[in-house]
């Protein structure tokens, strides 16, 4: 090979590597090889290890007007037969036909797709209408083969490693979850024994006002110990997607106000200040969009305590947009992807008590009404939750 062949090889090779996009990478790969081996049309087919059928996965026209999405319908025979067979395959128009059409005389070329050493698809190009391929062509187009199942095993690893550091994190954080739990049970739990002990103690009598109090903090400490638990079921269920709904129109303004108004009865010192237009009626589960806005505030009161709370809500045509404001401390830059995860919380959260299933729940709430929920935020600035919920949503 000359050297100025192996120059431009090495340029393409370091310009296909360097597309960290798989679908990029074979963009360039089809279109910097064009100059040395010309095709109309190019489509990878792989098999689905489920269904045993072929997908798709890659179609490009680059050649004379014709869409690829057109031919992938009769390139996917081919393709089959290139896997069954396991070798290339060409197929040159057949003569006397009387069809004279650019379009009826396709020259096709076919190639196996290795990946990771098993034969799992095909690369498929057209040629309408000739010239044939020269032994050039085939040598060109058959490295092209090679160098796609490189790039496709390529977006298998890249996959793999993704699905591996989301479980990976998920255990540590179900790690994380089993002591965080265990103290969050504890704690309520060392209330409710503590103070019904105090009141059984045969040798003390407590005057009417004490007991109250005592019995005061025992019914709170049992309300936080039911809440916690509701959230460990509810998070299950919704991981589980057991969890039923039951939509009906619901005004999201006026359940707003609701959750508010019981939020300050019995936090009465917090200042919430509402911005809302008027908003049409959602189809909703009243219930379950109460208890994310429920969540919000309780966040707002943990995590900013002594902030006002600002609340906006306003309608497009498609979209209820409700924000929700607190001028607390606000979430780094580096933990915001990550606050709706199960079990998540924020390192350094621990003088805080909490789950980490709250946003979780919110999340997995609002997605199944097909809306949105994220949040932005600015250290030492606040954070303001966003939710976005359709208007008619298709339910
Ligand atoms: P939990 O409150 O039980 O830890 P959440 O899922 O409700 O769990 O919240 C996840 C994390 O997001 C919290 O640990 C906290 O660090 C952060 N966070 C949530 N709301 C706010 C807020 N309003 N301001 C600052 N940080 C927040």
């Amino acid at each position: 090979m000359d050297l100025q062949t192996l120059s431009s090889l090495h340029n393409i090779f370091q310009e296909v590597q360097q597309k960290q996009d798989w679908r990029a990478a074979l963009d360039t790969l089809f279109v910097s090889l064009r100059d040395s081996f010309i095709f109309d049309n190019v489509a990878i087919y792989l098999e689905d290890p489920r269904t045993k059928g072929l997908d798709v996965v890659y179609a490009r026209a680059v050649g004379r007007g014709k869409t690829a999405e057109a031919d992938v319908v009769w390139g996917e025979s081919l393709a089959s037969e290139v896997i069954a067979k396991g070798a290339m395959i060409l197929k040159v128009p057949k003569r006397g036909t009387g069809k004279t059409g650019r379009l009826d005389l396709a020259h096709l070329l076919a190639f196996p797709l290795y990946i990771g050493s098993k034969l799992g698809g095909a690369l498929v190009f057209v040629r309408f209408g000739g010239p044939a391929y020269s032994e050039l062509h085939i040598q060109t187009a058959a490295l092209q083969a090679f160098w796609t199942a490189a790039l496709i095993e390529r977006r298998d690893l890249q996959e793999a490693r993704a699905e591996l550091d989301s479980v990976q994190r998920q255990m540590r954080l179900q790690d994380d979850f089993v002591s965080t739990i265990s103290h969050e049970l504890r704690t309520p739990l060392g209330f409710i024994k503590g103070y019904s002990t105090s009141l059984l103690r045969e040798d003390t009598v407590w005057d009417k006002a004490t007991q109250r109090e005592f019995l005061n903090i025992i019914d709170e400490e049992a309300d936080r110990l039911a809440r916690l638990i509701e959230d460990m079921l509810e998070s299950a269920r919704l991981q589980s997607k057991t969890l039923q709904f039951k939509f009906s129109p619901v005004r999201i303004d006026a359940l707003m106000r609701d959750v508010a108004t019981r939020i300050n009865m019995h936090h009465p010192e917090l200042k919430i200040t509402f911005n809302f237009e008027t908003l049409p009626p959602i189809r909703g589960d009243g219930t379950r969009l109460s208890q994310v806005f429920e969540n919000l505030f309780s966040n707002a009161i943990k995590y900013s305590p002594g902030s006002e709370i600002v609340i906006g809500m306003r309608a497009s045509v498609e979209n209820i947009r409700i924000t929700f404001a607190d001028k607390g401390e606000g979430i780094s830059e580096d933990y915001l992807p990550f606050v709706f995860e199960r079990f998540y919380r924020v390192p350094g959260e621990r003088t805080v008590t909490g789950t980490g299933l709250g946003l979780y729940i919110c999340k997995q709430i609002i997605m199944a009404h097909h809306g949105n929920i994220w949040v932005e935020s600015v250290l030492g600035k606040g954070a303001t939750f966003i939710i976005e919920l359709p208007v008619a949503p298709m339910l």
